[in-house]
């Protein structure tokens, strides 16, 4: 949704569904973790009110205070919250996987492109879904960058090493392009900005991407 028109946040979340998306992310950025601020629980809980209520959003909290802030996304209705791995040490990460599966979402850890992934390895137990960063966070419309595909596959494989189930999701700069290679080294879902909502056919670009 980062990538959407936001004069019309309703109807571009509409539009989004309705050319294919099976999922809605919200990329929420707090101007600390990340060189940007975008929107917060209000807007997340803006557009749950704007879709059907079948319809999954996707929470990606690039925050410095998940913990803090993790009842205000469950609220809002999110089903999925995904949290930084590189918050470690600040934040208690099991905890707070923990209470966002307590609060009826699944969670998700997300890894930064300079982060490597091990960092990742003490909470696959806890995971729904671990999120490969393929641009640093905090903007839309950037390049993706093809060596963090080998984290992906390092993932796809301790996930079957230990008989895990979590999804694989990437994040940034992916379209038509990138796709075919995300899907190749693991990735089970694909987050699509620019390359959706700025495409001059969203289904066509969607469908294309599947
Ligand atoms: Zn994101």
């Amino acid at each position: 949704m980062l990538a959407c028109d936001f004069r019309q946040i309703e109807r571009e979340a509409q539009r989004a569904l309705a050319a294919g998306a099976d999922w809605l992310h919200l990329d929420v950025m707090d101007g600390a973790f990340v060189d940007n601020i975008s929107f917060g629980p209000d807007i997340c809980a803006a557009i749950r009110r704007s879709v059907p209520q079948d319809a999954f959003l996707d929470a990606h909290l690039m925050i410095n205070a998940p913990d803090h802030y993790l009842p205000r996304f469950l609220k809002a209705g999110m089903n999925l919250i995904s949290i930084h791995v590189e918050r470690e040490g600040s934040v208690d990460l099991h905890a707070t996987l923990s209470a966002i599966r307590a609060g009826g979402a699944m969670a998700g850890l997300v890894i930064n492109p300079a982060t490597p992934v091990e960092r990742a390895w003490p909470y696959l137990e806890q995971l729904d879904l671990a999120l490969v960063m393929s641009v640093v966070p905090g903007f839309g419309g950037q390049s993706f960058m093809t060596e963090v595909l080998g984290k992906v596959k390092q993932l796809h494989a301790e996930r079957a090493r230990r008989g895990l189930r979590f999804l694989i999701q990437m994040d940034g700069g992916i379209g038509q392009t990138q796709a075919p290679l995300c899907r190749e080294a693991g990735a089970d879902c694909l987050v699509a900005g620019s390359s959706t909502f700025k495409a001059a056919d969203m289904a066509q670009a969607i469908l294309s991407m599947k």
